[in-house]
């Protein structure tokens, strides 16, 4: 986590982020929306503030909050859930990663996950003393799919834990029912602990989003985290939550306790209310529509600048591979994206483990997010078509 001298490293996104603001080059590098979530929503924020919601809500989360939660989950996916003993509110769903790996693994134990994954997966494991093997996602002609395979392989005595993420940061994929029943198959049959990160749930396109706590044999071997962040376009706020069997979520309080004991007292009503309000549901259809059109604005413009893309079923990233355009390492040629083309992209070496094949397969590949305005995303396009 430090450098060999003791200093902390910034994360890629923020390294990249600041790269953005230092060339005035466009960010398509870290993802959070250029326009903010509904007005609605934000006012309730501003009232909860206004009207003494400021000092420590209850650990577990706020009641409302807690009974939106399960709600959704009850309506969307028809999973039932005690709000007080399966429910819990987090600081952004990476403080759930943290105290669910924290509270589920430690020294000696393998957590098996995604390759690539999520820049904070590799980190927590480490924090909780545990060891990270892992599962390729690798381009084919329909989008990023799992090697259920080599997950299968991956399991040893020692794999305590399966960290799946669906949809998928940074591949955009969204795992099927297929791939969901064979990890389920591998869960069950090695008695493996699962935690999903389903951050993404909402931001699928044409295909459907399957929790895989739904699946036969998981709800009481999963926990599921969400967030606000994403599904309303508040990435600021960071709300999130997880869910599961009253044990594992109450392991997973315990560790919060100690991170953050408690979460964004104003925000947490506002989050009920955006939850359970249909205008604000309805906000995050148009969203998806519109992220929809932008995906295919992004893709088309790399695709024209000579990039290979892989179209994503869900998220806000597409992944491309910059080696038709000469280049041989992804964070050399984002390094150098800035001068060359006024835009910001992220590696994928960002999201794999130095020296594993999958490392070595996505070298040249990088990220971009098209969760910016129409505008912003025209321009980005206009700049690396007349760059390359
Ligand atoms: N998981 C994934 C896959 C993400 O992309 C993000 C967003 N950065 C997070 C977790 C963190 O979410 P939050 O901001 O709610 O902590
Ligand atoms: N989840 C966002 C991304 O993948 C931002 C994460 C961050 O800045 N830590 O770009």
């Amino acid at each position: 986590l430090l450098d060999a001298d003791g200093s902390a490293r910034p994360t890629i996104f923020a390294e990249m982020s600041a790269l953005a603001t230092r060339t005035g080059a466009l960010n398509l590098g870290q993802g959070f929306p250029d326009v903010d979530g509904p007005a609605t929503v934000a006012r309730a924020a501003a009232d909860a503030i206004l009207h003494g919601h400021n000092q420590y809500p209850p650990g577990p989360g706020t009641a409302p909050l807690r009974a939106a939660i399960a709600a959704h989950q009850r309506t969307r996916y028809g999973i039932e859930l005690d709000v007080d003993t399966q429910v819990l509110v987090t600081t952004g769903a990476t403080e759930a990663l943290a105290a669910a790996v924290l509270a589920l693994t430690g020294s000696g134990d393998e957590v098996l996950m995604l390759e690539p994954s999520y820049d904070s997966y590799a980190a927590v494991v480490a924090m909780a003393g545990a060891t990270r093997t892992t599962a390729p996602l690798r381009p084919t002609a329909d989008g990023f799919r799992l090697d259920v395979a080599a997950l299968e392989r991956a399991v040893t005595p020692r794999t305590r834990l399966l960290l799946l993420n669906s949809p998928h940061n940074p591949t955009g994929a969204v795992l099927d029912r297929d791939e969901l029943a064979a990890v389920a198959r591998v869960a069950v049959a090695h008695d493996l602990l699962v935690v999903t990160d389903e951050v993404y749930e909402h931001l699928v396109f044409d295909v459907e989003h399957v929790p895989i706590a739904t699946l036969p044999g998981m709800a009481e071997r999963t926990l599921t985290i969400s967030s606000s962040g994403k599904t309303f376009s508040f990435t600021g706020w960071k709300i999130g939550w997880v869910s599961g069997p009253a044990e594992l979520v109450g392991a997973v309080r315990t560790v919060k306790q100690f991170l953050t004991y408690t979460s964004g007292a104003p925000f947490q009503p506002a989050v009920a209310h955006a939850l359970t309000d249909p205008a604000a549901l309805a906000w995050v259809d148009g969203l998806v529509r519109s992220l929809a059109r932008r995906r295919d604005l992004l893709c088309a413009g790399l695709r024209d600048a000579g990039f290979d893309v892989v179209r994503p079923d869900g998220t806000y990233f597409v992944l491309a591979d910059a080696a038709p355009l000469g280049a041989v390492d992804g964070a050399a040629f984002c390094r150098d994206l800035p001068g060359r083309a006024g835009v910001v992209a992220v590696p994928v070496s960002a999201f794999t483990r130095a020296g594993s094949p999958t490392h070595d397969a996505l070298r040249t590949w990088v990220r971009f997010t098209f969760v910016k305005r129409q505008d912003v995303l025209e321009e980005a396009v206009d700049r690396l078509r007349a760059a390359f």
